[in-house]
This record gives C-alpha cells, sequence and structure tokens, in this order.
C-alpha cells in the first residue's frame, strides 16, 4: 500500500468533478491490469481549485501586464487575434498525419508565409522547420558545411562569432562539431576588422553575425565584412533574432548575408518565454537553396485544374499546394511541418499589419529604444554613445553609489511593477543592463520606466540597502542564486504521512 499523500489544499472525500455512471457495459479487465491503490491525486473542490489555478496565474508577470524590457527578446506585446486565428477549428484540430489535399488551407499559409519572409529579407527560398533561434542557427551551420563539402572542400572547420553574440551562437557551432573563434568587438562596437582580417583563411566555414548586434548598434562594416569573408571562402550566417530593427528598411541578403534564421516568437509577435514553443524559420540564397531541411511548401500550376484559361503568373485558383524535400537538403530537423501554431500566429500578425505596418512597427522599435537610451544616458554610464537600433545597453553602476549592481537595480525595478531589462549580456560590457522597449509600449510606459529608473538611481545613492534587498514586494524575494544554482528544487513535494 502506498503512503497517503495530503496536498495541502486536499481534504479526503473531496471533489471537484462528477463521473456519469457508465452507459456501456462493465469490462472484465484482468486482475493485473485493475488498480489496486487510488490515484494519488489531490482531492479538492470546484471551487479550490479555481482559486488554487487565478492564485497560480497572479503569482506570474508577462508581457499582459506590464511592460517588458527583456533586451535581445523583444517582448513585444501579442495582439489576441493571432490566438483568435490560430484556434480557428480548420486550423486547430488538423492532424499530420492528414493527407495533402485535405489540408490545402494549411499548406498555403505555410507556403505564403515562406514567401513573406522571403520578401523581407531577400533570400530566394525558406524552411519554416526549425523549432527555434538556436534550432535555425544548427540548422544554418549544417547547411554552411553540406555546401563546402558539395564542393569537395574538406579543410574548413572553423567558424568565426564575434565577442558580442548571443550564447547560442558558440553553442550551435560547437554541437554541429565546428570550432569556433572569438573576434573582438572595436571601440564603436563594430567587428574589429583588422582582428577579422587576421583570422581569415581557407579554414573558415563562415562568420555569424548579429546585425545589429547586442548592443543594439548597426554593424557599420557589415557590407565590408561580408566581403572580406567571401574573399577567404567563408560564408555569412545572419542571427535573425534582432530582425524587429529592420523590418522592410533593410534586407540581410542585400548585406551581404547566406542564411540567417528568423525568430517568429520574438520580431513576429507570438508568445514566449518558458521555453516555447517557438518557431527559427531559416532563410538562403540560391546557391543555399537545395541543402534546406524538408518540408518545404511549394505551390503547383495545375492546368487540368484551371477554368479561367489565364497564365500561370495570373491564375489565381488553379494551384495546390505539396510538401517537397530539396534535392541535397541536410535532411529533416523536426517531426511533421514545424510548430504551426507559431506560423499561423506569425501569419496573422504580418497579415493584420501589411507591408507598411511592418516597417513602422521596426522605425518605432527603434524610435522608442533612442528615446529611453537620450533620457537614461545621463544617469547610466552608456555602453557605446551612438545612435541605437531597437535595443540598447547600459552599465548598472553609478559613479557615486559604488556598492550598488545591476541585479540590485532590476530586483528593485520589480518594485515598480516592471520587468528587469537582461542582465549580465552581452558580457563585454560590464554590470550590462540590456533594454528592449519594443514598438509596442505608449510614450507614457516609457516615461514610467524612465521614472523609475531615475528614482532607483536616487535610492542607490541615499538608501542603497532598499535596492540590496529588493525584490519587497514579489512573491517570492531575494533569492540565494549560487543556492538556487547548485541545488535547484524544481517540483513542490507533498508532505508524506
Ligand atoms: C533569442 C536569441 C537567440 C536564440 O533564439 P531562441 O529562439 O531563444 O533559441 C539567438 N541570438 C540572439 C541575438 C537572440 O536574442
Amino acid at each position: 500500500m502506498t503512503e497517503r499523500v495530503i496536498y495541502e489544499l486536499g481534504r479526503p472525500g473531496r471533489s471537484a468533478c462528477f463521473l456519469p455512471d457508465p452507459d456501456v457495459p462493465r469490462a472484465q479487465l484482468p486482475a493485473e491490469w485493475v488498480r489496486g491503490d487510488d490515484l494519488l491525486l489531490p482531492e479538492v473542490s470546484e471551487v479550490d481549485l479555481t482559486r488554487h489555478y487565478v492564485r497560480l496565474s497572479q503569482l506570474n508577470y508577462g508581457v499582459d501586464l506590464g511592460f517588458y524590457p527583456l533586451g535581445s527578446c523583444t517582448m513585444k506585446y501579442n495582439p489576441k487575434v493571432n490566438e483568435d486565428a490560430c484556434r480557428l477549428p480548420g486550423f486547430a484540430n488538423t492532424h499530420p498525419y492528414q493527407p495533402e489535399e485535405t489540408v490545402q488551407g494549411n499548406l498555403q499559409l505555410m507556403y505564403e508565409l515562406q514567401t513573406y519572409l522571403q520578401a523581407l529579407s531577400g533570400f530566394a527560398a525558406v524552411s519554416l522547420q526549425p523549432a527555434a533561434g538556436a534550432h535555425g542557427e544548427f540548422t544554418g551551420i549544417l547547411i554552411m558545411r553540406a555546401y563546402h563539402l558539395s564542393r569537395g572542400d574538406t579543410k574548413r572547420t572553423r567558424v568565426l562569432i564575434p565577442d558580442s553574440a548571443h550564447g547560442t551562437n558558440p553553442a550551435s557551432t560547437t554541437m554541429s562539431g565546428f570550432e569556433m573563434v572569438q573576434l573582438k568587438s572595436d571601440e564603436r562596437g563594430n567587428v574589429d576588422l583588422d582582428d577579422l582580417r587576421a583570422h581569415l583563411d581557407d579554414r573558415v566555414v563562415g562568420m555569424m553575425l548579429t546585425n545589429p548586434n547586442t548592443l543594439g548598434l548597426f554593424d557599420e562594416h557589415v557590407q565590408e565584412i561580408a566581403r572580406l569573408v567571401h574573399e577567404a571562402g567563408g560564408l555569412m550566417y545572419g542571427d535573425g533574432a534582432n530582425f524587429n530593427a529592420m523590418m522592410g528598411i533593410a534586407k540581410p541578403a542585400e548585406l551581404g548575408f547566406d542564411v540567417m534564421h528568423f525568430n517568429l516568437h520574438k520580431t513576429f509577435s507570438t508568445p514566449h518565454g518558458g521555453g516555447g514553443p517557438g518557431s527559427g524559420p531559416v532563410g538562403v540564397t540560391e546557391e543555399l537553396a537545395a541543402f534546406l531541411p524538408g518540408p518545404i511548401v511549394e505551390r503547383i500550376f495545375d492546368e487540368e485544374l484551371c477554368e479561367c484559361q489565364e497564365d500561370e503568373e495570373h491564375c489565381a485558383g488553379c494551384y495546390y499546394y505539396a510538401l517537397a524535400c530539396p534535392e541535397e537538403s541536410i535532411g529533416r530537423l523536426k517531426a511533421f511541418y514545424g510548430n504551426f501554431g507559431v506560423m499561423v500566429r506569425a501569419y496573422t500578425y504580418i497579415r493584420m499589419l501589411g507591408a507598411a505596418g511592418l516597417r513602422e512597427a521596426s522605425e518605432n522599435a527603434v524610435l522608442n529604444a533612442n528615446y529611453l537610451q537620450v533620457r537614461l544616458k545621463g544617469t547610466y554610464p552608456l555602453s557605446h554613445d551612438r545612435v541605437c537600433m531597437h535595443e540598447f545597453v547600459l552599465e548598472g553602476r553609478l559613479p557615486d553609489a559604488p556598492g550598488v549592481r545591476a541585479l540590485d537595480i532590476s530586483k528593485r525595478l520589480m518594485d515598480y511593477g516592471m520587468h528587469p531589462p537582461t542582465n549580465y549580456f552581452p558580457l563585454i560590457v560590464p554590470e550590462a543592463l540590456m533594454i528592449e522597449p519594443t514598438e509596442t509600449e505608449s510614450k507614457e510606459t516609457l516615461d514610467a520606466f524612465v521614472d523609475a529608473m531615475l528614482r532607483i538611481a536616487e535610492e542607490a545613492r541615499t538608501r542603497p540597502e532598499l535596492l540590496h534587498e529588493a525584490p519587497h514586494k514579489a512573491p517570492v524575494g531575494r533569492m540565494d542564486e549560487v543556492r538556487a544554482a547548485r541545488q535547484p528544487r524544481l517540483r513542490w513535494t507533498p508532505p508524506q504521512t
């Protein structure tokens, strides 16, 4: 007999559900299949259950609750129409094993999403397979590898990555069996061109560049960098997590990138955090299209279906959609079609805004970041004093409050009801506070954030203990971060009687 579990809210015999009597004859199961003990479930009433989950939901902070300037993560507001669209029964109830002819609408949506991402980026082809940005990076590196091998070029083993890069860049490089070589940044936050030149030779697979980079700065030499890398026989990988600064303004393919991932769950307004699901489609130039992971959706003109007698270009309804795998594909990276629900949300977002709206979103993202940068740089040291893109990095240390660190400032912001910025990243800025307001915030919200940051700077001088002990109002106070990392308790364990 298993020991009885006591859930602190439960009492034996309480229940939140009433099961009807079975309307089919009871089956006679073999004795060894029949459960001998009760399941160890909490026994609670409906009102206890409702209150439990509502209370839990209120312990959480999210973008639907307040400002969320978590740099590099693009925590923009996700319009609810995206949710409505992906819950339409025709989308939500399809099964991945259904025959293609029964899911033509889904395939059309995927095809059109591929086309929109191509139009925005300038790439010749897109695969929607990868499930996240990091997964897209891994895909991209495998594509670069396949390209070199297809040309009989087997010496290339090194991937160049600037020191401002996101940690996933070295991780995906290492996972694919290549060696990563770190490049220095120069004083203006660009890739150091001399350091780049010193590392270019026939061992270079390619370079991974985030542009704008994680300092929020557009690399002023991006075209020169691409030219140098190509001259050495390497390829240019674009980490497109920062695409929110560029939509409708610049196309990565035209800047010299050969392959890039998009983060649909950042730029294209689908929820993220807590580990997914995400979507990290990969775009490539014509030259690399044959290596993309499948399946990719193709639109096929069918003359026999065609009743309007128009030619292929002008015919509206004489197509069908089919899944195909490119000839020299690196293979599959994800079961079935990728994360379809995320694609529906991103598609809805793109169709709601249109081309002009997407451009405006990027312009406002950049404007909002620059507004905050200008208002805060007199108080907090700014890592690089130049016009930023969609994010910027402050140093969370104040000349006249030496004991205060970025972590203290971030924790104190929680008491003002705001999510902290990204802390201690990028690694090349001491006490980094990376701030990305996104385009969806009003001037009033931005001003409230500035007010909070200025008051915190004042508190740091006058009452630093307020910051060291923050957060004071959050459901969980200041954590012992070392213990949390070394001895994590990841689930609630019931007391046993
Ligand atoms: C978020 C991010 C990634 C990784 O994307 P995931 O979808 O979280 O895997 C890579 N690079 C940069 C710059 C990012 O901000």
